[in-house]
């Protein structure tokens, strides 16, 4: 049986915290994607627009979609070691290619395949980040792992070292199977059955994605989030003379598809209440009690507790020393801070150096540097070459 995208819908925004959308989207049947870059200034969009680039077009065999990852791993790796401005950018990369009746999906990252099937939803990929693998070892719960000051660091990236390891799943497709690709701007901050509910209210699905991604906005909206959903299905007979009409070819920028104006579905009806200016008040209210709590806990690190220091890993995926309490407060207000960054990316260490330097333990400044220091002295190949200049 061979099965066919009936099907397709996409929605990315910027969210309500972040100045750009690194995420990058492929629509090209049969291979879907969505990648989500990482990296200071533009860079974490060039690196998922080079991501997503390296798949369009592709219609082989599942190898070829692993084969296309690895290659563009290679040339996001070279890429940000030619060009300074480039230097530590990355992407995660989820994608998926219909052949017959397999969907092979192909993943690395923290970024979700989800399989929606008979009203159930299931995670299909595991992420690849710090927390997933905390969750996977029982050392944490996922429900810790939702709130966890780390949640958003991963421990496998393209461009993060000359080779990557790609996941490869297969899974047996049925008739009226949808499969959602998200980034973590969209799963971090929308529970799975909301997602599962979400996609059940949807009357298509281009209403589904823009709904998954209005409700990561309306959740908070800390990050970038994307949705890319295709159904599959069997082209009937009616069908034959007629070949499905093969949906357009969308590709980067994400920021291209955002959910706009949140009353874009609304009637004739004046006397609706435009709800988008009261969310952005809301908004701001909790922007200020969150900045008093902030300012008040900051005080109380000054008091007392500035001494206190822990090894964490930092936005840019280095070894660090933070100083403060690895805790966030429910707004987003981090009771911590970077006070140094080594040139070990988190991404070559094995799993054991991780969980073993990234337990959060406090100590004093020394106690961390020294840790680091030591793991430097045993394996100096740990650290990143330093760029030219
Ligand atoms: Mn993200």
């Amino acid at each position: 049986m061979t099965l066919v995208v009936l099907e397709t819908g996409a929605c990315s925004d910027v969210g309500q915290i972040r100045q750009s959308n690194e995420d990058a989207l492929l629509l090209d049947d049969p291979v879907f994607a969505v990648a989500d870059g990482m990296g200071g200034a533009r860079a974490g969009e060039v690196a998922s627009a080079m991501a997503v680039a390296a798949l369009h077009g592709l219609s082989e065999s599942s190898q070829s979609l692993a084969e296309a990852i690895e290659g563009a791993n290679g040339r996001i790796f070279e890429a940000s070691h030619e060009d300074p401005s480039l230097l530590g950018m990355g992407t995660t990369v989820t994608a998926v290619l219909v052949h017959e009746s397999t969907l092979v999906i192909a993943h690395v990252g923290d970024s979700r395949a989800y399989l929606y099937r008979a009203g159930e939803l299931r995670q299909v990929t595991d992420d690849h980040s710090l927390v997933g693998e905390l969750v996977r070892r029982g050392e944490i719960t996922p429900a810790q792992a939702e709130r966890h000051p780390q949640r958003s660091v991963i421990t496998r990236a393209l461009g993060a070292d000359i080779g990557v390891e790609v996941d490869v799943i297969r899974v047996p497709a049925e008739p009226d199977d949808v499969l959602l690709l998200c980034s973590d701007g969209l799963s971090g901050m929308v529970s799975d059955p909301e997602l599962a509910r979400i996609m059940k209210s949807a009357k298509s699905l281009d209403e589904a994605a823009r709904e998954l991604v209005r409700a990561a906005n309306a959740a908070g909206g800390e990050d970038n989030s994307t949705a890319v959903l295709l159904r599959v299905g069997v082209r009937s007979e009616a069908d034959g003379a007629a070949p499905v009409e093969r949906a357009p070819v969308v590709i980067l920028p994400a920021t291209a598809l955002t959910v706009g104006p949140a009353d874009d579905q609304t009637g004739p009806d004046d006397s609706t209440p435009q709800p988008a200016p009261v969310r952005r008040g809301r908004f701001v209210m909790f922007a200020v009690v969150a900045c008093v709590i902030g300012i008040a806990c900051a005080g109380l690190l000054a008091a007392g507790l500035h001494w206190v220091h822990f090894i964490g890993a930092t936005p840019g995926g280095q070894l660090g020393v933070y100083q403060g309490l690895p805790l966030e407060l429910p707004n987003g207000i981090a009771l911590y801070r970077v006070v140094a960054i080594s040139s070990v990316p988190i991404a070559v260490l094995s799993v054991d150096q991780r969980t073993g330097l990234l337990n959060q333990q406090l100590g004093s400044r020394a106690r961390a540097q020294g840790e680091i220091d030591s793991l430097v002295t045993a394996s100096p190949w740990l650290q990143q070459p330093q760029g030219s200049g």
